[in-house]
């Protein structure tokens, strides 16, 4: 029996979800935990995935996010002359998700580098976060509004912030289009 889940997800990091023995015992979860947030659904798509390891958080964030109802271009170019590849894409009220796994992409509290010069990942990592420095730049130029989700992050909270800003563009931009057509009106020759 599968239970229908409303809740924003795991109360979980990313990072604990992906090395729990939960998503990596082959058919062992379903049972183990019927009707929790990890439907058998979820548990085939991460078995099935030819992908690495490290996508296994991004599998759970865009299923908890599509269980609060939000659509979503997946792997897509916010602005499409700019090559630019979000992890999420919320092209109607411009918002753009990254997901960054925190030894990747330097995080400040968890990426443990020993020695940035001397070793050959450390320059790496120090391009990755420039990279997304400059990227998100970009984009807020552009005016999106761009989400980084760490994978030290907790799922449900990671999946509420995403939520509430998806939500808060989508009335900020209706209001935009209310606006202008009145814009329009005034311009019109009635007046
Ligand atoms: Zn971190």
């Amino acid at each position: 029996m599968t239970a229908v889940c409303r809740d924003p997800g795991p109360r979980l990091t990313f990072r604990q979800v992906a090395a729990s023995q939960y998503m990596s015992a082959p058919n062992g979860g379903a049972r183990k935990n019927p009707g929790s947030w990890a439907s058998s659904a979820i548990v085939r798509q991460v078995m099935q995935s030819n992908r690495s390891r490290d996508t296994r958080p991004e599998l759970i964030l865009r299923s908890s996010l599509h269980r609060q109802g939000l659509r979503f271009k997946v792997a897509a170019r916010p602005i499409a002359a700019v090559p630019i590849t979000a992890d999420l894409v919320f092209a109607g009220v411009r918002v753009a998700v990254f997901f960054n796994g925190c030894f990747w992409h330097a995080c400040p509290s968890h990426a443990q580098i020993p020695n940035l010069n001397s070793t050959y990942w450390g320059p790496k990592i120090t391009a990755t976060a420039a990279r997304d420095a400059s990227v998100d730049h970009v984009l807020r130029q552009a005016g999106w509004r761009v989400i980084r989700v760490w994978e030290h992050d907790r799922v449900d909270l990671a999946v509420a912030l995403i939520a509430r800003a998806v939500r808060n563009r989508h009335h900020v931009f209706e209001a935009k289009i209310r606006r202008s057509a009145l814009e329009v009106d005034r311009s019109s020759p009635h007046r």
